[in-house]
């Protein structure tokens, strides 16, 4: 996609970034981490979608040298929210999704019954 840029006054394709913007975060390379933190909770919300981010990020790591992707962002944040509710709701008391640790160990350690009911929590809390 092409777009007009008032600033230049010139065309900029949607995979280049404006010079102005370029020199602006070459010198405040802190606006990457504010950007990425902004565009994570917008994907998270569904405001923005994964693909739309990552011709965004392609731009940016061109200039910046970093590896910034958004491909799966939403699978991922949706897997931290079910994590999230299982550990305040179903597995409250147990406290076996209270962090990354206990759970590996809870899901390794844990007996064909309790494989069968977390799978049915997880498709509750996944709908
Ligand atoms: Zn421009």
């Amino acid at each position: 996609m092409l777009n007009y840029c008032k600033r230049c006054k010139e065309i900029h394709s949607s995979e280049d970034i404006c010079p102005f913007y370029q020199k602006q975060l070459r010198e405040h390379p802190e606006l990457l981490t504010e950007a990425a933190n902004f565009s994570t909770v917008a994907a998270q919300y569904h405001l923005i979608s994964s693909q739309t981010l990552d011709t965004v990020a392609k731009g940016i790591n061109k200039i910046s040298g970093s590896q910034l992707g958004y491909e799966g962002t939403q699978q991922y944040m949706r897997d931290v929210q079910v994590f999230r509710q299982l550990k305040v709701d179903a597995y409250c008391k147990s406290g076996a999704f209270e962090n990354a640790r206990n759970a590996r160990s809870y899901i390794e350690n844990a007996s064909n019954g309790q494989r069968d009911t977390l799978i049915k929590k997880l498709n509750g809390t996944g709908q």
